[in-house]
C-alpha cells in the first residue's frame, strides 16, 4: 500500500514506513511543529461571538421595551 506522506508530499510504502504516516521521523516533527506554532487553524466559533449572539437575543427583549422612549417619537431631551 502506497500513502504520501502529509509534511513532503514523497510517496511511501505504508507497510514499510515507521514514521507513518509520515515518511520519515524528520517529517513528522515537521508536522507537529506546525501544529504547535498554528499554522494549522481549527475553525471554531470564537467566545467573542458566541458572547455577542448571546447578548443580542437576550438584549431584543429589553429592548423593544424601552424603545418608545429612546427616541423612537424624534423628541430629544432637553
Ligand atoms: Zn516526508
Amino acid at each position: 500500500m502506497k500513502a504520501v506522506c502529509p509534511t513532503c508530499k514523497k510517496k511511501i510504502d505504508w507497510k514499510e514506513s515507521r514514521y507513518r504516516p509520515f515518511c520519515s521521523e524528520r517529517c513528522k516533527l515537521i508536522d507537529l511543529g506546525r501544529w504547535a506554532s498554528g499554522d494549522y487553524r481549527i475553525p471554531a466559533q470564537s467566545e467573542e461571538e458566541a458572547e455577542k449572539e448571546a447578548e443580542s437575543s437576550e438584549g431584543q427583549d429589553a429592548d423593544s421595551n424601552d424603545r418608545p422612549n429612546e427616541g423612537g417619537n424624534g423628541k430629544s431631551p432637553a
